[in-house]
């Protein structure tokens, strides 16, 4: 069974944006609303279209093709279109299906290998004093609460211009995480560095230890796992955690001040 993951956020807020890490070839789009991405660069892997049955099977293709992280952007249009689409119809019948054709599409996750994340990126809206994300309204939501579906659900917000993702219930919201994946309450919005948490905190791949404190190597909340075991590499030629990389360079510096201050 894959892992479903909700990002959820105001339009925007820097959701699309948070896919800028991700290589070329890293991850399979789902493109719901047919919108260009808010930075430069493309994905290879992309399909645009609000077709659940064309979804469906793009995903498993892609999973097929060795594809672990898919990501569904814009994914509050399949509600929205399907019920401008079906507006004329009489009836209440009509409700339900649009809630199971969505609920079916999170369940597809138990359909796909175990380490695949399914990321689901929707808006908001607030709802009874919370924020929660958006579907079309409450006969939809008496149908299913969508983040009960999720074990991960994560918000947006912007402070001062930065963008962030909240990793923790603010107490009027549907936001989520387990216990210990997120040390920090807001980390950049940053989805390639959310997709290692994830993968190291449920071990979807071995993880990454530090040669000299022999701990394991976790994301300092700005830079990914293998961005920061690359840049020790280049450095030291070693894989280091961000604490003793941090031990290693003031020590140099510290060494090459010396060294100035003995030849003037
Ligand atoms: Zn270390």
């Amino acid at each position: 069974m894959a892992l479903p993951v909700l990002i959820m956020g105001q339009s925007g807020t820097g959701k699309s944006t948070s896919l800028r890490n991700f290589g070329q070839d890293e991850i399979a789009l789902v493109n719901v609303s047919g919108k260009f991405l808010p930075f430069r660069g493309k994905f290879n892997n992309v399909l645009k279209s609000d077709d659940y049955v064309q979804i469906d099977n793009f995903i498993k293709n892609a999973c097929k093709a060795g594809k672990k992280a898919i990501v569904i952007d814009d994914a509050q249009y399949l509600m929205a279109n399907e019920f401008m689409r079906r507006s004329l119809e009489k009836g209440y019948d009509k409700f339900t299906e649009m809630a199971k054709n969505f609920w079916l599409l999170v369940k597809l996750a138990e359909q796909l290998p175990e380490d695949v994340i399914l990321y689901f990126l929707m808006h908001t809206e607030d709802a009874d004093g919370r924020t929660k994300a958006k579907t079309i309204g409450k006969m939809i939501d008496e149908k299913i609460t969508l983040e009960g579906m999720f074990t991960i659900v994560l918000k947006t917000c912007v402070v001062d211009g930065n963008y962030y993702f909240s990793t923790h219930n603010s107490g009027s919201d549907t936001v989520k995480s387990p216990m210990g994946l997120f040390q920090t309450d807001f980390i950049e919005n940053n989805l390639k560095l959310v997709d290692e948490a994830i993968r190291s905190y449920y071990s979807f791949e071995p993880p990454l230890m530090c040669e000299e404190c022999k701990q394991e190597i976790l994301s300092d909340g700005k830079r990914t796992i293998k961005q920061i075991v690359a840049g020790t590499q280049q450095y030291y030629k070693q894989n280091l955690c961000m604490k003793c990389f941090a031990k290693l360079y003031t020590a140099d510096q510290q060494k090459a001040s010396e060294g100035n201050n003995g030849n003037p």
